[in-house]
């Protein structure tokens, strides 16, 4: 018997600094896996029907602090929790849910952008945040950070009083992906992917992932995955859906990786 995934959607796009439109994104994402152009079929052959999810449903966030609350509400240690988002500054909540059931874990995060700013626009819990709250509170022990083409001075600071370790797009290849020994949050934001194969994001930053990049690098994690989430897509920017069907498509490809994993495990 597989084990169910919990699911929760965060309508929130209230820490965005460019465009709002991600807090559409969790039915669309959805709905796009539902869709009858595409099977459930994941890449591996296991076959990931929307029944595999405990899904929690989408939740209207009002207050920032309430993404925490509500993921703590929605967590337990023996479910894998995936979220979709809403816009990056939600995985800061998220995380320290998480380190509250399980501790320490170690944290993959595929981004055009380091999001390790002290503060942006003088909010330090904006979107081009997350992760300079999460080393700073000490969230985790390890924060490998990929598709990163987007360095100020002051990230590249941030990443080095933090110990990030950053193998920038321009350096990648896949011989250099991380090898990861504990249980692992994958954190990915739509905008790593070149913007020809996910136009529906905020940040148009060229010079990024193709989708079948991203797949290998998610099919190539060897360690548990305790939690995922998806960030940053941006319904209003979309053409004819094929960000929502990218999304979808990663999200499946999660699921079929955390049931293979976790599996070995147990
Ligand atoms: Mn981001
Ligand atoms: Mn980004």
């Amino acid at each position: 018997m597989k084990e169910k995934i919990t699911l929760q959607g965060m309508l929130y796009d209230s820490k965005s600094s460019y465009l709002r439109g991600p807090a559409l994104a969790p039915p669309l994402i959805r709905k796009a896996y539902r869709s009858d152009s595409a099977n459930y079929f994941a890449e591996n052959g296991m076959e990931l029907r929307p029944e595999i999810f405990n899904d929690l449903g989408d939740f209207e966030i009002k207050d920032y602090f309430d993404i925490e609350k509500i993921t703590t509400q929605n967590l337990h240690k023996e479910s894998p929790l995936i979220t979709l988002g809403g816009d990056h500054s939600i995985t800061f909540p998220i995380l320290k849910a998480l380190n509250e059931v399980h501790g320490l874990v170690q944290i993959l995060h595929i981004d055009a952008h380091g999001d390790l700013y002290q503060n942006f626009e003088g909010d330090p819990y904006s979107h081009a945040c997350p992760f300079a709250r999460i080393m700073e509170n000490k969230l985790a022990t390890r924060l490998v950070q990929l598709g990163i083409r987007t360095l100020s001075s002051h990230q590249r600071e941030q990443a080095k009083k933090f110990n990030v370790e950053i193998i920038e797009m321009k350096d990648y290849t896949e011989t250099k992906l991380p090898h990861f020994e504990k249980p692992i949050y994958l954190s990915l934001d739509i905008d790593a992917l070149d913007p020809a194969f996910a136009p529906g994001v905020s940040h148009y930053e060229p010079g990024g992932f193709s989708t079948r990049q991203v797949l290998d690098i998610i099919q190539h994690i060897k360690a548990p995955i305790i939690g995922a989430d998806i960030v940053e897509y941006n319904p209003t920017r979309d053409i004819n859906d094929m960000t929502a069907m990218v999304s979808a498509k990663i999200l499946k490809e999660i699921v079929a990786k955390i049931l293979e994993n976790n599996e070995t495990i147990n």
